[in-house]
């Protein structure tokens, strides 16, 4: 029997792992395991949390349509793979990889556990759309790309000449095992998180997620005017599909099959699900993706404005409407989130890992990578980022981007009845003035660049890690 751990891949059908399984002709136990450590400091009742849970819940009835089994457990992982390894005949451990440090240790251990038991355990990766290690290699480069244009440039030819139809196989066609009732009992849900799962938690909209929904009413509606659109705020018109693509609920193969069939508009965003692939290569491949915090000294930053910030008290009126919209929905546009991150690290001075925390919690389409990404990129800090003295001005940028202020009106009512003109400027209250602040972040921002510090030899995340990306 082959034990297949669903991670951030809650679908049934395009998964390496089941076509894999498939070939082999063996009986196969489904697990999602629900880690005490990943939904620590009530997570599971945020947006991000809630939307993994909503799609876990999606996923195991998805399994009973199919007239399969998905087993959900309670529990740390490598402990939950120890019990089962003990009551059932388990021949291979199969998965889906994730490369943040969090889950490579998590990988390493359960290697570790498997060898130690004499089971071969295999990993595959399918979360970005072009196949990332074949592409390192395709590519030829020595060096990772550090610049968007030329990575751009040569992964459309690699995805044009390459790409890898999404597999058709689904779970419907293998034979899923029972859970033996020893480990069911040991790593039983604790009640609430049942409920959730079950949309019978009265904190829960009941919304079941509709991943496919998402994307075909955007590829007929909206497509065409993305470009125009994309950042226009106060309007809705681009895909939201991250919070289903981020926990793997839609295939980023189908997504592109999909989008190859539109009649116009497929480039600019084509080039958008390029920068996904662009944080997901960086994450591999700069050692440092996870660490810049380490690598910089960010002690000329201060928390003093954060919670003035997440809490949409700043006086700005563009970033306390992103950050009302952020609090009560899980939902900030791209634009804003850029406006309300650069606020954070250059006009406030916080660090960025706070802004980056407050997102993981907040975001319902919170990725580990991609908000890193966009952090990093605000702070200046990692490939291809923001220059230093770039400090957009949320007041101009609120101004040009929804010049009737649409978007303030709807999440500010107190501010509603300001004219077009003064209803983007800081009131009298705000926290910075935002010029001064936007010169001091220049200067601040300067010397802090000047402060990398090289890793010490060896302190190299890939150590001891499966990760043949350097081969
Ligand atoms: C500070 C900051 C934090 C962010 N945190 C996250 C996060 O936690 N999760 C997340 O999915 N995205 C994050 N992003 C990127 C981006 O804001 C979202 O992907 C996008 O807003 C999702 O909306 P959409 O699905 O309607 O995107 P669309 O505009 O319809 O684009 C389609 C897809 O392309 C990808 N994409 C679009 N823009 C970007 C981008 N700038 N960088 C990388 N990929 C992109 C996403 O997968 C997106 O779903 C962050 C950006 C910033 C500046």
């Amino acid at each position: 029997m082959i034990l297949f751990i669903h991670r951030k891949d809650l679908r049934t059908h395009d998964l390496p792992a089941l076509d894999a399984i498939f070939a082999s002709g063996l009986p196969s136990l489904h697990i999602l395991v629900l880690d005490p450590f990943l939904l620590r400091n009530g997570r599971g009742r945020e947006h991000s949390g809630r939307n993994f849970l909503a799609h876990a819940g999606r996923l195991q009835r998805l399994y009973t349509k199919h007239g399969r089994r998905l087993h959900v457990l309670y529990g740390e992982p490598a402990a939950v793979v120890s019990r089962i390894a003990d009551a059932h005949p388990i021949r291979e451990i199969v998965w889906h990889e994730d490369h943040t440090p969090y889950a490579l240790t998590r990988d390493r251990e359960l290697r570790q556990l498997a060898a130690e038991r004499g089971i071969p355990a295999t990993a595959y990766d399918e979360a970005a759309l072009a196949d990332l290690r074949d592409f390192v290699r395709w590519s030829g480069r020595e060096d990772p790309y550090k610049v968007f244009t030329p990575f751009y440039k040569r992964w459309s030819a690699y995805v044009t000449e390459r790409f890898k139809p999404a597999s058709t196989r689904s779970v419907a066609e293998l034979e899923t095992a029972e859970l033996h009732s020893d480990v069911r009992d040991g790593f039983r849900l604790p009640p609430e998180l049942g409920a959730q799962l079950q949309h019978d938690d009265p904190a829960d909209s009941g919304d079941e997620p509709d991943p496919m929904q998402a994307l075909e009413s955007f590829l007929d509606e909206r497509l065409a005017g993305y470009a125009d659109g994309r950042d226009r705020f106060a309007r809705e018109d681009t895909s939201r599909i991250s919070r289903h693509l981020n926990v793997g609920a839609l295939s980023i193969r189908e997504v592109y099959e999909r989008l190859m069939e539109a009649p116009i508009g497929i480039e600019p965003w084509l080039r958008q699900l390029a920068w996904r692939d662009f944080y997901l290569y960086q994450s591999r491949l700069d050692p440092d993706f996870f660490r810049y915090e380490q690598v910089f000294d960010l002690s000329p930053l201060g928390d003093t404005h954060f919670r003035a910030w997440a809490e949409g008290r700043t006086g700005i009126p563009i970033i306390d409407a992103a950050m009302t919209e952020l609090n009560e929905t899980g939902w900030m546009p791209n634009r804003l989130r850029m406006i309300t991150a650069m606020f954070l690290t250059k006009n406030l001075g916080c660090p960025f890992p706070y802004g980056e925390r407050y997102f993981r919690y907040k975001l319902s389409d919170y990725d580990n990578v991609l908000n890193r990404g966009g952090w990093l990129w605000c702070a200046s800090l990692g490939f291809d980022a923001a220059p230093y003295f770039r400090v957009m001005n949320p007041a101009t940028q609120s101004e040009t981007h929804d010049p009737s202020g649409a978007y303030i009106r709807r999440w500010l009512p107190h501010l509603a009845g300001r004219s077009d003109k003064e209803i983007h400027k800081p009131l009298p209250e705000a926290i910075v003035d935002l010029k001064a602040s936007r010169a001091q972040a220049i200067e601040t921002y300067k010397l802090i660049l000047k402060s990398e510090s090289a890793r010490p030899a060896g302190d190299d995340l890939d150590a001891g890690a499966d990760r043949p990306w350097r081969d």
